[in-house]
């Protein structure tokens, strides 16, 4: 569960506010479009649910842990709980398909044999059981996101968040794309997607939260109406 309780956000060299007064709860299980132009506070928002940031004011609870009161040591443990899908996938260029998801398990010491049973399971979601062996530069854009969407759903996370991604796809790569984290969220992880692609939020009919300027300006099912 996410949730935000009248959270202004101030960066420390300025004045504006980034985000002001933002509350909303996303319950276990959920799938949830984050939508908003540019410069609304999207990225402050994933920011502050994986930690990064504090909020100025207000609270922030994540899957058991409030992030006013935790301290330096729980922050990987906080992180263990949301698998986070980047907008520039953050795959590591040498080494294979297959080692970028075991390294995610790798760097939080699981065991080989665990890792033996875990990645083919979850590149088997993916579709990408018969790529294991490539590296990042050999496969499409489509596929690295499928690569980066394993490797962030590896550790089994609770929440998935993907920030844009299907922005640098091609249609029916984006509505695989999205098909794929409905398909995760039906297995039981909670989604957030973080997007512009107004024709797919549409098409999938999910709840809709709308920032504008730091502040959620609507929050309900399949509504999304850029003015
Ligand atoms: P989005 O992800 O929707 O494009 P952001 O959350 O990145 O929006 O930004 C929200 C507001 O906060 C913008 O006005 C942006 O200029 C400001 N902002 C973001 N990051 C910083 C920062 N590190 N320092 C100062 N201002 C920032």
């Amino acid at each position: 569960m996410v949730q935000m309780n009248d959270v202004r956000m101030v960066y420390g060299n300025t004045e504006a506010e980034a985000l002001s007064g933002v509350s909303f709860t996303i319950n276990e299980g959920e799938f949830v479009f984050l939508v908003g132009p540019s410069g609304s506070g999207k990225t402050t928002i994933i920011k502050l649910i994986t930690g990064e940031l504090k909020p100025t004011s207000g609270t922030v609870h994540v899957n058991g842990y409030n992030l006013e009161r935790i301290r330096k040591r729980e922050i990987p443990y906080l992180r263990r709980t949301t698998g986070v899908v980047f907008q520039d996938f953050r795959l590591i260029p040498k080494m294979s398909v297959y080692d970028n998801v075991a390294f995610a398990m790798r760097v939080i010491g699981a065991k080989e044999r665990e890792i033996r049973d875990r990645v083919p399971y979850v590149l088997e979601l993916v579709g990408l059981e018969n790529k294991a062996k490539r590296l990042p530069r050999e496969m499409s854009g489509g596929e690295q996101q499928r690569l980066a969407i394993a490797r962030a759903l590896v550790n089994n996370p609770s929440t998935i968040i993907a920030d844009e991604p299907t922005g640098n796809l091609d249609p029916a790569r984006s509505f695989e794309i999205m098909s794929l984290l409905q398909e995760i969220n039906n297995l039981g992880t909670t989604v957030l997607v973080v997007t512009h692609a107004k024709d797919l939020v549409q098409l999938f009919s999910k709840r809709v939260i709308v920032i504008d300027d730091g502040i959620i300006v609507s929050d309900g099912e399949g509504y999304y109406d850029e003015d």
